[in-house]
């Protein structure tokens, strides 16, 4: 870890422009000595309380491509969510969640060990998900893309850390959910084995109780295509689920305060599934999505 740190502070004076190769450089540098000591994430350390006063900056530059992170629970639906945004934004959307699991399925030399990790909830270390991560915004930077929803990234402090010193994030999206919705999303997630294609067959229907207001989100349902080939996640199963979301609050929800003491948290309470949601959502970033709007006056 005395290396990590000294790296660390290396890193810690913030750049004007986004600069991969600080980030790369940190994380060839940072190369896993004893890759089954290094492989999963150590406890948190202390975040800042103080809170932000500056106004958020949100969606009215057109011409400075965003640079944001969407921070919430397994099951919360940043992927759904970051994914919509970054086809309205014309920037990457690029999970670390969908980077772990191109490395598991390439049955590279740290695939088997990262797969006891991840199946087990836990999360692997920075240096791992750093490294991951610095390679892919390498290689869209090679590609000519600019800008990022970043999803699933930071999950420590110490990413968080590491992010702030390599570039400027603009807007931390918190997404938030009713604790009982979330499990039933990430046991109701199914995958299409052949296209991707992300679904939900959970149909969540909380009902009001003691003035709490009530939650219905119908299920997401595949085409007819892709409804023979739905695979579930591996770590989609109620005791995992469960210790991601133990993990997220030990060791993620610190990350909230890190973006909020900076003012760059947007807090969203998601009001229902996508047909409420995504709305509110594009107003609480003002933006407008023209093509949504079309659809739905067809
Ligand atoms: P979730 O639905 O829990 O948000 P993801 O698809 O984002 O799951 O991630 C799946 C797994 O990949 C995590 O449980 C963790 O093991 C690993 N992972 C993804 N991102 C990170 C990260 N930033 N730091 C450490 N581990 C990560």
């Amino acid at each position: 870890m005395a290396v990590l740190n000294r790296l660390l502070l290396g890193v810690r004076a913030r750049a004007t422009t986004t600069s991969y190769s600080k980030f790369r450089a940190f994380s060839s540098s940072c190369s896993i000595v004893n890759p089954e000591a290094d492989l999963k994430a150590s406890p948190p350390s202390s975040s800042s309380s103080l809170l932000g006063s500056k106004p958020l900056p949100l969606c009215q530059d057109h011409r400075h491509p965003v640079q944001w992170v969407f921070l919430g629970c397994p099951g919360v639906g940043k992927g759904t969510y970051a994914s919509r945004l970054s086809k309205l934004l014309r920037v990457p959307h690029i999970a670390t969640g969908d980077l772990v699991r191109d490395e598991l399925s390439s049955s590279g030399p740290l695939s088997s060990q990262l797969a006891e990790i991840v199946n087990q909830g836990q999360l692997v270390s920075d240096e791992i998900i750093i490294n991951l991560l610095s390679k892919r915004l390498e290689a869209g930077e090679a590609k000519g893309e600019s800008g990022f929803i970043l999803d699933g990234f930071p999950r420590t402090i110490r990413q968080a850390e590491i992010l702030e010193g390599v570039t400027d994030i603009d807007l931390v999206v918190n997404l938030k959910l009713r604790e009982e919705a979330l499990l039933a999303k990430c046991l109701g997630r199914r995958i299409c084995s052949e296209c991707g294609g992300n679904y939900n067959v959970a149909c969540i229907d909380i009902k009001g109780e003691d003035g709490s207001p009530g939650m219905y989100m119908a299920p997401l349902l595949p085409p007819p295509h892709c409804a023979s080939k739905l695979i579930t996640r591996p770590d989609d199963t109620e005791e995992v689920v469960k210790e991601r979301l133990r993990i997220y609050y030990e060791m993620t929800q610190p990350v909230e305060e890190f973006y909020r003491s900076r003012g760059k948290l947007l807090e969203f309470d998601l009001p229902g599934g996508i047909p409420e949601s995504w709305p509110k959502l594009l107003q609480a970033l003002h933006l407008e999505d023209h093509d949504d709007k079309q659809s739905a006056a067809a």
